[in-house]
């Protein structure tokens, strides 16, 4: 047989290589190979028979990495799925499934010598040692004082090697090698908790899903737990996960971003404290050493709950029953670089695989697995209420435009109202949120005399002020440059911000709150490490009245004397051309509202917004899902967008203008030439943001109602036209990004 090798490096090489009778090569192996002079090493994608006939002799393999294959064949066959569905290459793939540091035999597993005294020594033989040995006895003494009487050898003193072998010889201890594992976790204090008992129906949900593990010889159809902010989803999460591993199976926990979600990766930790080693946590900051550590222990079926973020839809847990996806409309579960993917298909693909029980969870669920639940492919458990019979928060919404006449066309960051209740909780000692979804002090700078913005000379938008290090940025590229104290144009000192960020907000409340103490949360704040954690830790212990953040604070937070949330601009993402805003509006506004009154105190919700009757806030306001759903459904079905119809955007960019656009206007062409039916092919049009990184950018919008044939003759067209150089061309299927 013939293995069909993809060669380690950035180069994507895959070669064939034949099979030695003795070397049992399969599918998912970590082979060495020969590569011209040299030995490399590779994965092997496949095992088939050798060609009829062939007029080279085949190199062989060399041998075997690992024992056995690193890739279980649903993965390789999830790959597969993966490359085909989204156009990435298998190699990209691959590469994804096998992180770096898997494949890097340097980090291979780090092992220690320990000493093991024997058990109930002869008494004599130690009474000997007294005196004639006594370096001997102090190290046997503290081996039989120590627990499991065993101690590192680095731990014995310095140059103890040959009393260790004279202890050795005479058979008082065992010297033997033991695995160490880089533990990234070992530091944290977790306080262990136990279950709750379920109220109605957190049971049915459970049940729901308890029945489907009991079932998992046959495929199961994935669950969406629809439970209002503060429902009880975890809780339902930890028994579930609870009864796949009293079935002797594993567990996979996807959550949108391990570092803005500390608080559910510890209620998992806390709950299954007690298996300390059998959980994992895939963190972006691991060290490649931990991250091999991690990645063996899960294979090995040592680790049996893994916890993390979007890639960690590929670790190679054996035996997997069930598979949790928390915020499940979250959009950081769409990979937007290579090789695109969306982690949240994926895991329903895999879990049907598996087979394996699924259960994706939301407040605001995606409009996708919606429709999937209504048109019977999902099964939805509802949790209409908050768990601890407290009631949802009271959300006020705020006519700005009102506001604004009353503050003389100043623009408004603070309504009366806000300020007031913000006021009111100081004095009852109670915790307030705001909220605002941009960073930076103002948005912009402009000329009042001639007009002229303050643009980043690479891309197509607008820098922002930041106070702390007076410097204007583009959130783009990080383009920096200083503040100009005129106008760049017409040399008018007239130049003035527009709109504001969230530095700006934290001056406002200086101003008017002048004993708050509060602190910011976003993406500058955060630049240092642990600087989330630190603030959360402040927060949580009531050294901080009010948190100002943008949406790094909009996910899972649980903080009981958090009585009031304010959304200072809740209009800021409808604006943007993206069939999607309306619905982003409605997901982030929900989940900012549910970290009110999350404790035994009554919590109320402030939304400042210009657009008062939008439904994205009207429908909000009201907590009310199934009306957001129903209405932002009917205009989809209308104008046929997800989850109506798949919709790919074939993207152009070059820095030379007119070639991008050739480019493009040249695919459209052919891809208009045999037009599967069923497929609506947009026209060549400038991207929303035209400039980025000095490049210019232009798309192509396709929809269809079949997925499969969409990404086909995309794929194909690509394949089959060569396109110059210098412009790179982008094919996002399922795309979330339209800028
Ligand atoms: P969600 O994940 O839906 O936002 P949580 O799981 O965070 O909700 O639950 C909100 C709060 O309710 C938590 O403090 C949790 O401990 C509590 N809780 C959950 N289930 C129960 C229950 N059955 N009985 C009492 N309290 C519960
Ligand atoms: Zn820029």
């Amino acid at each position: 047989m013939i293995a069909r090798v993809l060669i380690d490096g950035p180069s994507e090489l895959v070669f064939d290589y034949a099979i030695p009778p003795d070397l049992p090569v399969e599918a998912g192996c970590r082979v060495r190979i020969p590569i011209r002079q040299k030995t490399s090493s590779g994965t092997v994608l496949s095992v088939i028979p050798p060609p009829e006939q062939s007029q080279f002799a085949m190199r062989e393999v060399q041998s075997l990495i690992e024992p056995e294959p690193l890739i279980t064949p649903i993965l390789l066959k999830v790959a597969r799925w993966i490359s085909d569905y989204y156009g990435s290459s298998i190699e990209s793939v691959i590469r994804s499934i096998l992180p770096e540091a898997v494949r890097t035999e340097d980090n291979s597993a780090k092992t220690r010598r320990i000493a093991t005294a024997c058990e109930n020594p002869d008494p004599a033989e130690i009474e000997k040692l007294v005196k004639r040995a006594p370096r001997q006895h102090a190290i046997l003494t503290l081996l039989l004082a120590t627990e499991n009487r065993t101690l590192p050898t680095t731990d014995l003193g310095e140059g103890s090697a040959a009393t260790l072998k004279s202890l050795a010889t005479k058979g008082l201890i065992k010297i033997s090698t033991e695995e160490i594992r880089r533990n990234p976790e070992a530091a944290e204090e977790i306080i262990p908790s136990t279950p709750l008992t379920l109220n109605n129906q957190q049971q049915e949900a459970f049940e729901a899903i308890n029945a489907s593990l009991a079932n998992l010889s046959e495929p199961q159809p994935p669950f969406l737990l629809l439970g209002v902010t503060g429902s009880g989803k975890t809780e339902v999460y930890l028994q579930s996960a609870q009864a796949a591993l009293d079935l002797d199976k594993t567990v996979l926990v996807l959550v949108p971003e391990i570092a803005l979600t500390p608080q559910t990766v510890r209620r998992f930790k806390a709950r299954f404290s007690h298996l300390t080693d059998q959980v994992a946590v895939l963190h972006s900051n691991l060290s490649q050493g931990e991250r091999f550590d991690e990645w063996h222990r899960i294979r090995k079926g040592t680790a049996r709950i893994v916890i993390g973020a979007r890639s960690a839809v590929f670790a190679p847990l054996p035996d997997l029953g069930l598979i949790i996806i928390d915020e499940e409309h979250e959009s950081t579960y769409k990979q937007e670089n290579i090789p695109r993917y969306q982690a949240r298909d994926v895991a329903v693909l895999r879990a049907a695989f598996e087979p394996c029980a699924i259960v994706l969870g939301s407040a605001t669920p995606s409009l996708e697995s919606w429709q999937n639940t209504l048109s019977g492919k999902y099964k939805v458990l509802r949790l209409d209420k908050r768990a601890d019979a407290h009631s949802m928060p009271l959300v006020r919404v705020i006519d700005m435009r009102l506001e604004k006449q009353k503050q003389k066309g100043q623009v408004a960051i603070l309504s009366d109202r806000l300020r007031t209740a913000l006021e009111q909780r100081l004095e009852k000692g109670e915790q307030s949120i705001l909220f605002l979804n941009r960073r930076g002090f103002a948005r912009s700078l402009q000329c009042h005399s001639c007009g002229y913005v303050c643009e980043c000379p690479h891309c197509a938008v607008a820098l922002t002020y930041h106070r702390t290090d007076e410097r204007l940025v583009c959130h783009v590229c990080g383009h920096q440059s200083i503040v100009p104290r005129k106008c760049p144009e017409c040399k008018n000192p007239g130049i003035a911000f527009q709109g504001y960020g969230t530095q700006k907000v934290e001056e406002v409340l200086q101003k008017v709150l002048p004993e708050a103490r509060f602190a910011r949360i976003d993406a500058d704040a955060m630049r240092r490490k642990n600087a989330l954690k630190d603030i959360l830790k402040k927060f949580k212990s009531n050294k901080i009245d009010i948190l100002i953040g943008t949406q790094m604070i909009a996910k899972g937070l649980h903080f009981p004397n958090v009585t009031l949330v304010g959304i200072l601009n809740a209009d800021l993402g409808l604006h943007i051309p993206d069939f999607r805003a309306g619905e982003r509006t409605f997901q982030l506004i929900t989940q900012v509202a549910g970290r009110a009154g999350r404790g035994e105190l009554e919590g109320e919700v402030i939304v400042q917004t210009y657009t008062p009757h939008s439904p994205s806030i009207q429908f909000a306001r009201k907590h009310d899902f199934d009306g957001y759903a129903e209405q932002e459904m009917e205009m989809r079905r209308q104008f046929s967008f997800p989850p109506f119809a798949h919709c790919g955007v074939l993207t152009a960019r070059s820095t030379h203008e007119r070639r991008a656009e050739f480019t493009l206007q040249t695919l459209h062409l052919r891809l208009k030439e045999n037009l599967p039916p069923g497929i609506t092919l947009g026209e060549v049009l400038p991207s929303p943001l035209i400039r980025s990184h000095d490049q210019f950018r232009f798309q192509i919008t396709l929809r269809s109602h079949k997925a499969r044939p969409l990404s086909k003759h995309v794929q194909a067209i690509l394949q089959k036209t060569s396109l110059p150089e210098d412009v790179i061309v982008v094919f996002d299927m399922d795309a979330y990004n339209f800028s």
